[in-house]
């Protein structure tokens, strides 16, 4: 899937889910990685057992100085920083009558603000090393909108659109700036709300794909977007989601009559057609 061999990536909220799997996965491909989390006992675990390519740095996301200590000890530890990785995410649902300010805020702060202070922290040390890539993770609902996901929407609709601008204005520098959207993936930020395993496959059953994401599933956009194999992808969104935006799920397709004659053929009209698929 590609070979990065001599690079240095930070992967924010890399302690669990699919920042997990991204280190895993970058680490597999030659990549030195900085698992970067504020869960600080499952962050030092996983960066454990990725041995001597990975360290673990203590990193809320919305606290600039933080930003700068993690982007020193990966100079520090591994000599540059050729791949961010801004994966930290939270997400609050709730109806827009009942938000509070509070939690607006709150998951703008990771979300939004996380993301901002990410991609400014890695622009000089990305130019001293002649180039690198950065992987924004924004979501499906960074792209449609999604019903009690107001403030989590516009965090990652924001992420979208500061991808695209970080994307024109550091090109020049050999940067290169995308944003992936999973749709539903199984990780704890989904089961934390206390989904069970049959309301997380009845949801994937609706999907075109008929079953939710894997972690590993989207490492691998990562790993590809962070790759020389992408050298010509910047400024784009990469939907990774079973199908989910393609559109809304077939209509049932009612089983057909069986007749022992075939019927005289006529032209096939509209209501005769299914309605998709096999
Ligand atoms: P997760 O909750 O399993 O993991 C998120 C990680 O981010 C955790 O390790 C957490 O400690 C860390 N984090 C949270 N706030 C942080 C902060 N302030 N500073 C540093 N780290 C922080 O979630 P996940 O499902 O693996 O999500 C990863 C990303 O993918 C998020 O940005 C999320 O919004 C996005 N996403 C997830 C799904 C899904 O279905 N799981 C779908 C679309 C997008």
């Amino acid at each position: 899937m590609g070979d990065l061999s001599g690079a240095v990536a930070i992967v924010t909220g890399g302690a669990r889910g699919q920042g997990a799997a991204e280190a895993r996965a970058l680490a597999a491909a030659g990549a030195s990685v900085v698992v970067a989390d504020r869960l600080d006992a499952e962050g030092r675990a996983l960066a454990g057992s990725l041995g001597d390519a990975a360290v673990f740095c203590h990193l809320d996301v919305a606290e600039p100085d933080q930003w700068a200590d993690c982007v020193d000890a990966a100079v520090q530890r591994f000599g540059r920083v050729t791949v961010l990785v801004n994966n930290a995410g939270i997400v609050i649902a709730n109806r827009l009558e009942d938000a509070t300010l509070d939690e607006y805020l709150q998951v703008v702060r990771v979300n939004q603000v996380g993301c901002f202070l990410g991609m400014k922290a890695v622009v000089g040390p990305m130019r001293a090393a002649g180039g690198g890539s950065i992987v924004n993770v924004s979501s499906t609902a960074g792209i449609e909108g999604m019903e009690y996901l107001t403030a989590y929407a516009a965090s990652k609709f924001a992420i979208t659109g500061m991808t695209k601008c970080a994307a024109i204005e550091l090109g020049r520098y050999g940067i290169r700036v995308n944003s992936v959207h999973p749709g539903s993936v199984d990780t704890p930020m989904i089961r934390d709300r206390g989904v069970s395993d049959e309301e997380m496959a009845a949801f994937g059953a609706a999907l075109p794909l008929a079953r939710v994401g894997r972690p590993e599933e989207v490492a691998r956009l990562v790993l590809f977007l962070a790759s020389d194999n992408s050298s010509y992808c910047t400024g784009a969104e990469f939907v990774i989601d079973g199908g989910l935006l393609a559109g809304p799920p077939p209509e049932p397709v009612a089983a057909q009559p069986v007749t022992a004659e075939p019927a005289t053929p006529g032209p096939v009209t509209a209501q005769a057609a299914p309605a998709a698929g096999p």
